[in-house]
């Protein structure tokens, strides 16, 4: 089960944020520390730490959060994006509830670092 987290303060109100959307499943607000010139994070309000903490029972709130990640890509008219996982600390991931980056606005390196 997921700790209290910088996310679980925004879930709960605690932590104000750049809010994008909210519904009863998920929240999607703007990175704190963009590392393009649209960064936006989308979580589920359900605690799961990262994608290998999710069970099958999760398939519907994954593809949520997808989707709401790329109806707010539409709305921005963003034409090209980059989605990102992290899951563990050695893949970057530094926060430990569940968050999908979406990064647009300039062109981006693969592999990434
Ligand atoms: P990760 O390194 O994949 O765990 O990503 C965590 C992300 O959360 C980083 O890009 C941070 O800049 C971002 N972040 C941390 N605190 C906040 C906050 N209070 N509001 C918005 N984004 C945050």
């Amino acid at each position: 089960m997921a700790q209290q987290t910088v996310f679980s303060k925004i879930i709960s109100g605690e932590i104000e944020c750049q809010k994008l959307h909210e519904d009863k499943i998920c929240i999607a607000f703007n990175d704190i520390e963009p590392q393009a010139p649209i960064h936006y994070l989308v979580i589920p309000k359900k605690p799961r730490i990262n994608l290998l903490d999710c069970e099958n029972e999760d398939i519907n709130l994954l593809g949520h959060l997808l989707l709401v990640g790329k109806e707010i890509a539409i709305k921005k008219d963003l034409k090209d994006l980059r989605t990102v996982i992290n899951n563990g600390s050695e893949s970057g991931q530094t926060v430990f509830h569940l968050h999908i980056h979406f990064l647009s606005g300039r062109p981006m390196k693969w592999p990434p670092g």
